[in-house]
């Protein structure tokens, strides 16, 4: 077991990781920048560091501060959480490589897994389906280019193998724009990520957004905890998320938890993960995985009762799954909602201070938020101050209470996307289920 485990990252999953943590009596230490001195986790923590001014760079994405941090504190492992270090190998490596645990996989995997051309081909010899394409880096034959393109059929995406966030990649309708787009696409990824490298795949019309969470130890045994559907998203970022995915073919369904699975142990998987796919006909399309845990992981635990973050750290530790995939039960279904302090017409942060802060409860309520009354929302990181989770014995139950604890939730001092939230659960496409990744930008006319 894991003795003493160094927070890396701030909000929500900060206290996430730190309740988890404290559940199973490992010591924490909180960093954080000048401004998140106040943060909930940083009070609850049994030891603080101050690793920087505010911006990431120098705080949350400064990899000898945090390295620092846990030789003072005698930390033993860092749990990078989402976003800022977490998907970065440079950093796992250097962890691992001053004596410390990474919590995650193993830097080669997340390097793999960060090249989207080298994670294609890995799954792919895996068994678990990808989309239409060219299968590998595009080179300089454009008549090969060309022919290929035909085959797969327009429209097509040109993608570049480093991007990530939804930059670096574009639509292709006629092959009059192939070449060029190509030549465009590879000259931003070299701009931007400092990698040339692009790749060509079918470009889906109307997909799902569907993952599959996985566990896996490391040491030969992976399970997985069912699928999410994240359709509802705006410019790639998700907005609802909702586990099972609903209407979905049962057989392709088994058959691609089964790859999933198998391919968390041909590579040697460790710890939580997500395959990220596009659904359509009932087909799923590989799009790339994620090597840590998610925003939207609660709906997962709430249908199974697996504590992900638990699981994160006794993986870890060295410990072996305790569970096999027959002892995890899939029961009733669970949405959630994610609560940004944005302006609700132009989407832009809104920071500033929380006046007032009334947060939803109930059976079947959870919240996962760090805000408290006077906590002030800095300008510098993620929007993301809240996630409403309802579960209920089917979809219904679940949604109604989501539209129960959306109504309780007030905040006041600060814009935030609570409307927004509260259309969507009423929406009726949305309450058939089902609804595809173009769905939310159409409704809001964009
Ligand atoms: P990123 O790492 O930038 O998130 P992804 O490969 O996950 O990139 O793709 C992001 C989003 O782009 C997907 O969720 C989907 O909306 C769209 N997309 C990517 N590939 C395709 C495709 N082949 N067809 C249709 N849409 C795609």
């Amino acid at each position: 077991m894991l003795d003493k485990v160094l927070i890396a990252n701030r909000g929500e999953i900060a206290l996430r990781i730190l309740r988890a943590c404290k559940e199973l009596g490992i010591k924490t230490v909180a960093v954080h920048s000048k401004v998140d001195a106040d943060l909930m986790h940083v009070r609850l923590a049994d030891e603080t560091v101050c690793i920087g001014p505010n911006p990431s760079t120098e705080s949350y994405l400064n990899s000898a501060a945090i390295i620092s941090a846990m030789e003072i504190t005698d930390s033993v492992a860092v749990h990078p959480g989402y976003g800022f270090l977490a998907e970065n190998a440079d950093f796992a490596e250097q962890v691992e490589k001053s004596g410390f645990t990474f919590i995650g996989p193993s830097a080669e995997v997340i390097r793999m897994m960060g090249d989207k051309v080298a994670a294609i081909q890995a799954m792919r010899a895996a068994g678990v389906p990808t989309v239409p394409g060219s299968n590998g880096a595009l080179d300089d034959n454009h008549e090969r280019t060309i022919e290929l393109a035909r085959e797969i059929g327009y429209p097509v995406i040109i993608k570049a193998a480093s991007g990530g966030g939804g930059r670096g990649m574009r639509v292709v309708q006629t092959e009059a724009h192939l070449i060029n787009a190509i030549t465009l696409t590879r000259s931003e990824a070299e701009a931007a990520f400092g990698d040339g490298t692009v790749y060509m795949e079918k470009f889906l019309v109307t997909p799902r957004h569907v993952e599959v969470q996985v566990l896996s130890d490391g040491q030969g045994n992976a399970i997985h905890l069912g699928d999410r559907d994240c359709s509802l998203q705006r410019r790639h970022q998700k907005v609802l998320e909702e586990a099972p995915a609903p209407d979905i073919d049962e057989q392709a369904r088994q058959n691609v938890f089964d790859v999933c699975v198998q391919a968390c142990i041909d590579i040697g998987y460790k710890g939580a993960g997500t395959f990220e796919f596009l659904y359509e006909n009932g087909n799923y399309y590989f799009i790339e995985m994620n090597t840590r845990v998610q925003v939207e992981h609660p709906v997962s635990e709430m249908i199974t009762g697996v504590d992900i973050v638990k699981e994160q750290l006794l993986i870890a530790g060295g410990e072996k799954l305790s569970f096999t995939q027959d002892e995890v039960i899939f029961r009733g279904h669970a949405f959630e909602c994610r609560i940004n302090a944005e302006d609700a017409k132009t989407f832009m942060p809104s920071p500033g201070k929380v006046t007032a802060y009334h947060p939803p409860g109930g059976n079947g309520v959870r919240v996962d938020s760090h805000l408290y009354s006077s906590y002030s929302v800095p300008p510098n990181y993620d929007s993301l101050i809240a996630k409403i989770i309802t579960y209920g014995k089917d979809r219904d139950a679940a949604l109604g209470r989501m539209r129960n604890a959306l109504d309780e939730l007030f905040i006041q001092g600060i814009k935030t996307n609570i409307d927004l939230q509260r259309d969507l659960v009423c929406d009726a496409g949305f309450k058939r289920g089902g609804v595809n990744i173009h769905y939310l930008e159409k409704k809001l006319g964009l």
